[in-house]
């Protein structure tokens, strides 16, 4: 069979576009967004290697959220109280740039609030130690009042976080594509890029793309395609059947966030655990590991003392994009190459920003 490319496909289709965005995630479809609405006559293309998105936009667990105490006391460990605060400033501004964005309706943002719970007495001891100072700073940082306070849940102690919400990702997702293809975004699906130079893409399909400018948006995958130092790190997921009665409702963490867990309905969403095994889950396979499943549902039973005879109903797993401290990268890395990775599980809050930073600089 001949496949050598039509005229039509080379007049129409395949002429050499003005933007190439590789990677259909919230990064890459909000930089279409961004750019179409800056310059409405160029023409721009998002290169996807899924038939959905295929990395961590539709596979998260989607919680608006700054960030809870024992969060950030482990990130000032690791970086600085400045470099906290900054972050945390930046998921803020983040989520409203994604709430203005999209609306409130196509996001299904509910304002829960979120609790971080706690079962060691010592983080306790040392997070509710922290409130009155980390309130002080949220007040001068964003304008808001007594942002956390001591609680329980459940008889569990706990930090409210009234900030803190939740998201529909899915809908988020697809609507984002929605309103990129209204204004004339064309995503070609299906369509994994194997390698780029500067002005050109090369598919796996063996197919050609020129562009005047290219966007990496593909976060946790990047390294596959450059030299950037953000590490592939796995995420657990699974959604249980209905619970009739589930008292866990609204957003929830434990430990550094990284157990998180949420109802959807009747059905109560669990994920996180890649504490348990680190190393593994510095990876961009898709994929169960089955320490960490086992360590989830010890958790949604011992600690959550869910209702006997509770069924997982899905599970799946995500990749993110990690940064050493944290911080995304924004980087021309060729000319008139850039890449936006490393949203080190923070995507939603900062995942548009991030796409409208790039655009400033493109
Ligand atoms: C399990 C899990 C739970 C999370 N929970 C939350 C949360 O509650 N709140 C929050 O703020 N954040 C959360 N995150 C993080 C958030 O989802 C990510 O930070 C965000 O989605 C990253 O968006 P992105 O567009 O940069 O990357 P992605 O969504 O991964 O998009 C990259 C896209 O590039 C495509 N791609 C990759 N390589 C190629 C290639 N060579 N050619 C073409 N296409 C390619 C992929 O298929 C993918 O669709 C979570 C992540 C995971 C995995």
């Amino acid at each position: 069979m001949n496949k050598s490319i039509s005229y039509w496909e080379r007049e129409e289709w395949l002429q050499p576009a003005d933007l190439i965005v590789v990677g259909g995630g919230i990064v890459g479809t909000s930089v279409a967004l961004f750019y179409k609405e800056k310059h409405p006559e160029k023409d721009v293309i998002i290169l996807e290697r899924g038939v959905t998105p295929l990395g961590a936009s539709t596979r998260n667990a989607g919680f608006s959220c700054i960030g809870s105490i024992s969060e950030h006391l482990a990130d000032i460990k690791l970086t600085s109280l400045e470099t906290v605060k900054t972050r945390i400033h930046r998921r803020w501004s983040g989520l409203q740039l994604l709430k203005s964005t999209m609306g409130e309706e196509a996001l299904e943002y509910q304002s829960t609030g979120g609790y971080e719970l706690f079962f060691d007495e010592d983080l306790y001891d040392r997070s509710i130690g922290e409130i009155e100072f980390l309130n002080a700073s949220l007040l001068d940082l964003l304008g808001e009042e007594n942002v956390y306070e001591e609680t329980d849940y459940e008889g569990v102690p706990a930090v409210f976080n009234r900030l803190d919400g939740a998201i529909n990702s899915g809908k988020l997702m697809r609507i984002l594509h929605q309103r990129v293809a209204g204004l004339g975004v064309r995503t070609l699906w299906n369509s994994e890029v194997d390698a780029f130079q500067s002005n050109r893409v090369e598919l796996k399909n063996g197919m050609e793309l020129q562009a005047e400018k290219i966007v990496l948006a593909v976060n946790g995958f990047v390294s596959k395609l450059c030299d950037l130092d953000v590490k592939p790190a796995r995420g657990l997921v699974f959604i249980t059947q209905p619970i009739p009665g589930l008292k866990w409702r609204g957003t929830f963490n434990f430990n550094e966030g990284y157990v998180y867990f949420r109802n959807v309905g009747d059905r109560l969403l669990l994920g996180g655990g890649r504490n348990v095994a680190k190393e593994e889950e510095t990876t961009d396979q898709f994929g169960s590991n089955p320490k960490i499943r086992e360590y989830l549902i010890r958790f949604a039973n011992e600690q959550l003392k869910l209702p006997e005879r509770w069924e997982i109903e899905l599970e799946w797993s995500g990749i993110m994009g990690m940064t050493a401290d944290k911080e995304p990268v924004i980087t021309e890395v060729e000319p008139n190459v850039w890449a936006a990775a490393g949203l080190s599980g923070m995507g939603i809050a900062i995942g548009m920003q991030v796409a409208k930073e790039v655009v400033e600089r493109l």
